[in-house]
């Protein structure tokens, strides 16, 4: 089955017809048996401009935009996590452990900390007076 957006050019309407195929499409339309839906015209014809057509290239064009941006956006993240593996070191689950241990032993460290914490862990950091911040993160898939 295919549906096509058929316009008519006598009033104007516009409306969606199913056909079995392109080919039953051509037949039928030779036969004069596709009429208006409204005025009862032959002078039908797909509708070239299909919201589905525009949207399709519309869609592409927003899609490279955004795939640009994305690795832009990547490439700053990167950079970024190259700075924080080079300065802090790294606790993984530890760190709500490892900020409180900083926080209330005042245990000198030259270096800051990261690693991951649950929305919950970085709630209860926040309300006991605790900084922290949330970084995007990408996994390496080189490392
Ligand atoms: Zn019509």
């Amino acid at each position: 089955m295919i549906k096509y957006n058929l316009l008519c050019k006598k009033c104007e309407l516009t409306f969606d017809s199913w056909f079995a195929s392109s080919k039953e499409y051509d037949k039928l339309k030779k036969k004069k048996l596709i009429n208006c839906h409204n005025c009862g015209s032959l002078k039908v014809e797909k509708n070239l401009m299909a919201p589905k057509l525009i949207s399709k290239n519309f869609n592409h064009k927003h899609e490279k935009k955004d795939l640009i941006k994305y690795q832009k956006i990547r490439k700053r993240i990167n950079e970024y996590q190259k700075f924080i593996k080079n300065n802090f070191d790294y606790v993984g689950k530890n760190f709500a452990y490892e900020a409180r241990s900083i926080h209330y032993n005042n245990k000198k460290k030259n270096k800051g900390i990261y690693g991951t914490a649950s929305k919950h862990d970085l709630k209860e950091l926040k309300e006991e007076g605790i900084d922290t911040q949330i970084i995007p993160w990408i996994e390496n898939e080189n490392n």
